[in-house]
């Protein structure tokens, strides 16, 4: 059984060390736990890197071996694959996109930081600067407003219909996703970016500020080739699969 686990998590353990959205959920040995209850071998996974692999065994990165996999959701996470595998670290904590620092005076982030990447392009972040920005909002958004908080495809809908409250997220949004991903490009020099999670479906209000970003900060000479995930919200648990695949050929302690 492969496992995809949030927050900060001991792979090699099956440890989930901490998750922010999951209180009490401190040094969890859900491996052990799962290999008991289940009585076979299980695997426990990051959930980024679950979309990296997702995309390397059945996705956009299946021709690539250099790729990163970007999670656009609640928080703002990465999978990076080199040579087709998954790229931990020396403590497993590679890959944390979300809280590069892009802007030190920006708005608190839930790591305790400022100015992170996921600040400005999770989930919670685009709602808030919509929430934030009244005088641009639609008529029918601040309705909704009023008595809870927007899906994403109402916020959409709205951006559709000219909301400039929800189209200015979204090109906020562009603008520090795309320094980030140019950031990125300078490091590893990927084949592929892959955008993945529910706020890619707004992509029209964002790739093309993303785009200037990267066009204006990246090496000018590396490839910039970033594509949208088709995996749909399934794309972690189908990731999970993905990593017990990925297991037969690393040599891994992970999965026994
Ligand atoms: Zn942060």
């Amino acid at each position: 059984v492969g496992v995809a686990a949030q927050g900060a998590v001991d792979v090699q353990a099956g440890i989930m060390r901490f998750a922010p959205p999951m209180p009490g959920w401190t040094d969890v040995p859900l491996r052990e736990a799962l290999r008991k209850m289940l009585d076979i071998p299980v695997l426990i996974e990051h959930d980024p890197n679950c979309l990296a692999l997702a995309e390397r065994w059945f996705g956009a990165a299946a021709a690539a071996e250099d790729v990163l996999c970007i999670g656009l959701s609640d928080g703002v996470g990465m999978g990076i694959l080199l040579h087709g595998e998954i790229f931990r670290g020396a403590q497993q904590m590679a890959g944390e996109f979300g809280h590069i620092t892009v802007d030190p005076d920006g708005p608190p982030c839930a790591c305790g930081d400022r100015g992170c990447i996921e600040a400005f392009c999770s989930v919670s972040a685009v709602h808030k600067a919509v929430r934030d920005n009244p005088a641009q909002q639609s008529t029918a958004l601040r309705e909704i407003i009023a008595q809870r908080t927007p899906t994403i495809a109402e916020l959409i809908a709205a951006a559709r219909q000219d909301d400039a409250a929800v189209r200015a997220a979204f090109v906020r949004l562009g603008r520090y996703l795309g320094l980030g991903i140019a950031n990125v490009i300078d490091l590893f020099n990927p084949a592929l970016i892959v955008l993945c999670g529910p706020l890619t479906a707004g992509h029209e209000f964002f790739l093309p500020e993303l785009q200037q970003q990267v066009q204006r900060h990246a090496w000018q000479h590396s490839q910039r080739h970033i594509v949208l995930s088709t995996l749909g919200p399934r794309a972690i648990a189908i990731g999970a699969c993905g990593a017990v695949l990925q297991s037969l050929f690393e040599r891994t302690d992970n999965g026994k």
